[in-house]
C-alpha cells in the first residue's frame, strides 16, 4: 500500500472521492454520530452548562500545566507508577523498547493509543521481532489489513461489514463469512482473548492523567483497555504532556463531553482508574506500571498563547465527524496520524508548517468544527492563522514555528500588491477594468488547479458605477 503523506493531500483526496464505497461508508457513518452526539446533547440550557465546565477545566489546567506535570510526576513515583519523559517520538521509542526488551517480550498487547501511531511503535517493535498487537476492534482490524486508522476514535470507520468479513476470513482460521455485526465482533474478540493471556507487556493511551492523585484514566468500551492494563506483568502508558488535569474532581465534566461528542454515550462501558501497580494482596493488575510522557511539539504550541488552544483538545473526534471536508474525503485523504479539522491544527505542530503541506487550506472555513468542538477550540480562527504563517511567515508576537512561509508564492504576491496599488488609484482602477472588459473574450477557460470545479469568472459589460450613473439619469 502507498505511503499516504500530507503532501500529496490533493491527489490523495481525489483518489478517495473517486471512490463510490468510501464515500457510502463515511456517509453512513457520519450521519450515524452527528445524530448520536445532537441526542445526547439535546437540551441545550444543559449542554452549554457541561460544554462551559468542560472548556474551562482544560483552560486552567493548560494554564498550569508545568506545575501540574511536575505535580504528577511525583504523585505517580509515590504511588509506584514509572514515569518516563520523551521529547521526541524517537525517545518515547527508546523508551518502550529498552521496557519490553527487558522483559525479553515476544508479544505487547495494545489497546487504543493515538499517541503510540504518532510514534509509529508497531513499526518499530516490529523491526525488533516484537508483534504489537492492536486489540481495540477497529485497530485490529486494520491492523489485520496492513492498513491505517481513518478516524480517531472508530479506526475502521471506512470499511463497511463485507470487508471485514473479507479481512476476517483472510486472517482467522476457521471463520465463515457473515454480515452479523455480532458474529463479526465475537470472531475478533475470540482471536484477540489469546493474546492478552500471552502477552509480556500491556500498553495502553491515557485520556486524563490526574496531577493531584497520580492516576491515569482511560474510557473505552470494549474492555481491551482494562485486559492490557491489568493482565501482562508490565502496564506501560503513553500519552503527551497535554493529557494533565488538576484533580480528580475535573473529570467528570471532561469524561461526559468526551463521551457525549465522541459517541452519544452518556458513560462508556469501562472507565479504568490506575493510580498503582498490583498492591500486597490484591489479585490482579500489573507488577510494574510505566508512564511515558511525550512532548513531540506540544512545548513550542503551548509557548504561543493562541495556538496553546490546540492542547485543550480531548480527541473526541465531533469535530471529524462534522466537517463537510472529511465526510467526503475520509481520513487517510490527509496523510496523517490525526485527520480532519483537529488534525490540520495539529499537525503543523508535530510535523512543521511545510510538511503539513495543504492542511490547513483544506477547510471551507464553514465553522462546524469549531461550534462542536466541546473544549471550545476556535478552530477556523487558529487555521486562519496557520494559512497566513504558511504563506508569509511568522506572525508579530508570536514564536516561530517550523515552515512558516514555505507557502509563499512569489508570483501570487507580485498580484495581490499589484491589485492592492490599482485600488488606491481610481484612475488607473478604471482604465484596468475597461482593459478587462476589452480582453473578456480572450480569457482562458480554465485556471489552473482554481479553475477545476469553478468556471473562469468574467467582469460585467459595465461596471457598477456606470450601471449607477445610468440608474440616476432615469
Ligand atoms: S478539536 Fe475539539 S472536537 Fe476535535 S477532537 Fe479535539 S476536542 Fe474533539
Amino acid at each position: 500500500m502507498a505511503e499516504h503523506s500530507p503532501r500529496r493531500f490533493t491527489p490523495q483526496a481525489q483518489e478517495a472521492l473517486a471512490s463510490p464505497v468510501i464515500r457510502q461508508n463515511f456517509r453512513g457513518a457520519m450521519d450515524y454520530l452527528r445524530k448520536a452526539r445532537s441526542n445526547a446533547f439535546s437540551d441545550p440550557v444543559e449542554a452549554d452548562a457541561v460544554l462551559a465546565k468542560a472548556e474551562a477545566v482544560r483552560r486552567r489546567c493548560l494554564s498550569q500545566l508545568p506545575a501540574l506535570l511536575e505535580t504528577l510526576e511525583q504523585r505517580c513515583t509515590a504511588n509506584g507508577i514509572q514515569v518516563h519523559w520523551a521529547e521526541t517520538p524517537a525517545e518515547a521509542n527508546a523508551i518502550i523498547r529498552a521496557l519490553c526488551q527487558r522483559e525479553d517480550a515476544k508479544l505487547v498487547a495494545k489497546g487504543k493509543s493515538m499517541v503510540s501511531e504518532e510514534i509509529g511503535l508497531n513499526k518499530h517493535l516490529a523491526g525488533l521481532g516484537i508483534d504489537c498487537r492492536e486489540t481495540d476492534m477497529g485497530e485490529f482490524i486494520v491492523q489485520l489489513d496492513g492498513d491505517r486508522p481513518s478516524h480517531i476514535i472508530m479506526p475502521a470507520i471506512h470499511k463497511n461489514k463485507d470487508e471485514i468479513s473479507a479481512t476476517f476470513e483472510q486472517h482467522l482460521p476457521d471463520f465463515e463469512a457473515t454480515r452479523d455485526v455480532d458474529q463479526l465482533i465475537a470472531a475478533g474478540r475470540q482471536a484477540l482473548r489469546e493474546k492478552f493471556q500471552a502477552a509480556e507487556v500491556g500498553l495502553t493511551g491515557v485520556n486524563f492523567a490526574v496531577a493531584e492523585t497520580g492516576t491515569l484514566c482511560l474510557v473505552e468500551n470494549e474492555g481491551n483497555g482494562r485486559m492490557c492494563s491489568t493482565i501482562p506483568r508490565v502496564h506501560i502508558a503513553v500519552t503527551g504532556i497535554e493529557k494533565v488535569v488538576e484533580q480528580l474532581s475535573d473529570i467528570a465534566p471532561l469524561y461526559s463531553a468526551l463521551t457525549r461528542s465522541a459517541t452519544g454515550q452518556a458513560i462508556t462501558t469501562y472507565f479504568n482508574m490506575v493510580s498503582s501497580p498490583r498492591r500486597p494482596g490484591e489479585w490482579d493488575g500489573p507488577e510494574e506500571v510505566h508512564l511515558v510522557l511525550l512532548d513531540n511539539g506540544r512545548s513550542q504550541a503551548f509557548a504561543d498563547d493562541e495556538l496553546r488552544q490546540t492542547l485543550q483538545c480531548i480527541r473526541c473526534g465531533a469535530c471529524m465527524n462534522h466537517c463537510p471536508v472529511y465526510g467526503r474525503i475520509g481520513g487517510h485523504a490527509y496523510g496523517t496520524v490525526y485527520p480532519g479539522p483537529i488534525g490540520k491544527i495539529i499537525s503543523p505542530h508535530l510535523l512543521g508548517l511545510d510538511d503539513a503541506g495543504e492542511l490547513p487550506t483544506a477547510s471551507s472555513l464553514c465553522g462546524a468544527c469549531g461550534e462542536v468542538c466541546p473544549v471550545g477550540i476556535p478552530i477556523p480562527a487558529l487555521l486562519q492563522r496557520l494559512r497566513v504563517e504558511a504563506k508569509h511567515g511568522a506572525s508579530a508576537g508570536h514564536p516561530p514555528l517550523k515552515g512558516q512561509g514555505a507557502k509563499a508564492n512569489r508570483l501570487e504576491a507580485l498580484a495581490m500588491k499589484g491589485f492592492a496599488w490599482l485600488a488606491r488609484h481610481p484612475r488607473c482602477y478604471r482604465a484596468g477594468t475597461w482593459l478587462a472588459r476589452r480582453l473578456a473574450p480572450f480569457y482562458p477557460r480554465r485556471l489552473g488547479a482554481w479553475g477545476q470545479c469553478r468556471v473562469t469568472p468574467k467582469p460585467a459589460p459595465k461596471p457598477l458605477s456606470q450601471l449607477l450613473k445610468e440608474q440616476r439619469r432615469v
